[in-house]
């Protein structure tokens, strides 16, 4: 079965998120833990968590089915070590937030060398921190998302993916999340049955299915293989709706919080519905 929803806003207090969700007509949903944009949070009161839980209830979805995403500040492979003991502190601060929440995953981008270290080096330095992180904390798995490769933002090819995760020493607590606008202007093709099926193919081969924990269902502004990130509504960018399609009837996504960060949430609603109008009776 199928988990569709979208990054909902929780501005207002972290229990906003699953009313929002809920509005939607949400199965699955992402979310800001803390304000993406800061360090610094404080920590949620008693009202605020007995909301949050009172509200999940409500949703009826299950923690399997959200995928809260961490702050856009995090570089847990800066090539500076005091930066990345920064990162690793906001870092740990997520997770532990997510425990609170009662959440199981938490969706972070790996990281960039900033053109001051190789790639090779910024990898290495990101495993140090996941590992760190996983030292650290309980539970919670670590679910890397695929990049665009824009910059010198790492995770753009599985083979990145892959090092990272063949790194990690506790492999039940990794995994990863494949944004599909990501994947297209990092230069996989999911526009045709065959491209569809290469690629996934090479995911499989390289990475590991069992290893997806996570869709980010995006349409895509540039072209293939551009190494820009620029998301789009699904159908009108330049990945179109037959990728969509094979991804509401492949197996490898079922049951793992498939959401949108489309860029206009006004038809959020209604792309979850064409979404689930596209699956075929099995
Ligand atoms: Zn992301
Ligand atoms: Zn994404």
């Amino acid at each position: 079965m199928k988990y569709v929803g979208a990054h909902v806003s929780a501005s207002g207090g972290v229990f906003n998120a699953p009313i929002n969700a809920r509005e939607i007509g949400c199965k699955a949903f992402a979310l800001f833990v803390k304000n993406q944009r800061q360090w610094k949070a404080k920590d949620f009161d008693t009202k605020t968590l007995d909301k949050w839980f009172e509200e999940m209830e409500k949703t009826g979805i299950e923690a399997k089915h959200i995928l809260p995403h961490d702050s856009y500040l995090i570089n847990l492979g800066h090539p500076e070590e005091e930066k990345r003991q920064k990162s690793l502190d906001g870092f740990l601060h997520e997770i532990q937030r997510c425990e609170i929440l009662k959440l199981d995953r938490l969706n972070f981008h790996p990281g960039s060398h900033l053109r001051k270290i190789s790639e090779e080096e910024c990898l290495d330095r990101i495993a140090l921190s996941l590992n760190q992180a996983i030292d650290a904390t309980n539970d919670i798995k670590l679910v890397i998302e695929n990049t665009a490769g824009q910059g010198s933002n790492l995770g753009y090819k599985f083979e990145h993916l892959a090092y990272l995760i063949d790194k990690v020493e506790d492999k039940s607590r990794i995994g990863v999340c494949i944004d599909t606008c990501h994947m297209f202007t990092a230069g996989y093709d999911i526009r045709t049955r065959e491209a569809y099926d290469k690629t996934w193919k090479e995911f499989d081969e390289i990475i590991g299915r069992e290893y997806l924990m996570g869709m980010h269902l995006n349409d895509s502004k540039p072209e293939l293989g551009s190494r820009v990130d620029r998301h789009h509504s699904l159908g009108e960018g330049q990945i179109g709706w037959d990728a969509f399609k094979f991804i509401m009837n492949d197996e490898r996504m079922d049951d793992i919080p498939m959401v949108l960060e489309t860029i206009d949430e006004t038809i959020w609603p209604e792309e979850i519905q064409a979404l689930y109008d596209l699956e075929e009776v099995r």
